[in-house]
């Protein structure tokens, strides 16, 4: 695995600090232009019942198809996306891919409760003048139901700027759209933002459900959260959940859901349809 990721790497970490200017120059400029030939895909990963293991819902996650390099990943681009601004096209693309298709699995799947879609979005959308617009124009073209929709996000776009984050979140949760915070206990985390901002999910960092059968203390955090989880009446949300040790413990600690190899790896949409 680290071989077939090597090859299509954009090494910038490793190269020199001249090297790294050029690196993600011309990252910047691929990403531009990847984005005009539609080299970005959706992939799909289940967000599964642990009771009864039914798939609840997706996680949208994109890749990019680089012509040369193969598929990377987002941690190689999202950063770099991110500090040219070029994130905003890239999400807003994303979400009504994903939009797109949901609707359509829930329209051909009408003897199952309809499946729930999570999008990721970067920071910078909260502060956005138009977030809400912009979204309610996706829910509208695609067809898919506000009720149907959840945004995640990192605790890191609570702290830039908690109240131009706070009006758009109370706009986005008055219109139904349900809200994950996402990488939970990883970043600058007040457990005050979770009754603030009406949060619907925690998603509980793969970084403690990895270590949570070797170290106690990390089973303490996922056990704490479990349980903050139900007093504020939110759903827990287990990532990286790989193994079934990882799995028979979360379901010990009546975690209601979670993602993970052990259930599905991100997939395309065209291979998801198997699943169910
Ligand atoms: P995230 O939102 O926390 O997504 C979960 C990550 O965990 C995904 O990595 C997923 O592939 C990975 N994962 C799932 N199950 C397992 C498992 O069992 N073991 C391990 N080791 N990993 C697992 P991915 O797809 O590489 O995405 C990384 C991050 O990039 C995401 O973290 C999210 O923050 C960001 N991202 C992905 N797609 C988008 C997007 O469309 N927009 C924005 N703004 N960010 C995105
Ligand atoms: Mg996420
Ligand atoms: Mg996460
Ligand atoms: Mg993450």
């Amino acid at each position: 695995r680290a071989k077939t990721l090597g090859r299509g790497r954009y090494e910038i970490f490793n190269a020199t600090m001249r090297e790294r200017v050029r690196l993600i120059q011309q990252l910047e400029s691929d990403l531009q232009r990847a984005l005009e030939r539609n080299e970005f895909q959706v992939y799909y990963q289940p967000i599964v019942n642990l009771s009864n293991r039914e798939i609840n819902g997706f996680e949208a996650l994109v890749r990019w198809n680089h012509p040369e390099r193969g598929l990377v990943s987002p941690g190689d681009f999202i950063p770099i996306a991110e500090e040219t601004g070029l994130i905003t096209l890239l999400d807003w693309k994303v979400m009504r891919d994903a939009c797109q298709q949901v609707y359509r699995w829930n329209e051909n799947l009408k003897n199952r409760p309809p499946f729930v879609l999570s999008v990721n979005l970067s920071a910078r959308q909260f502060i956005q003048a138009n977030l809400v617009e912009q979204i309610t124009k996706i829910l509208n073209d695609t067809g898919l139901e506000r009720q149907y929709l959840k945004i995640e996000m990192t605790e890191t776009a609570l702290l830039e700027n908690p109240e131009g984050v706070a009006e758009s979140i109370s706009q986005l949760k008055s219109l139904g759209i349900g809200l994950s915070l996402d990488d939970f206990g990883t970043g600058y985390s007040s457990l005050s933002y979770l009754h603030r901002f009406s949060v619907d999910n925690l998603k509980i960092d793969l970084s403690f459900v990895r270590s949570m059968n070797s170290e106690p203390q990390s089973f303490e955090i996922v056990r704490t959260m479990i349980v903050l989880a139900h007093a504020l009446n939110i759903y827990a949300i287990a990532e990286g959940i790989e193994t079934p040790d990882q799995l028979n413990t979360l379901q010990h600690l009546n975690c209601p859901l979670g993602q993970g190899y052990y259930f599905s790896p991100p997939l395309p949409a065209e291979n998801i349809k198997t699943l169910f």
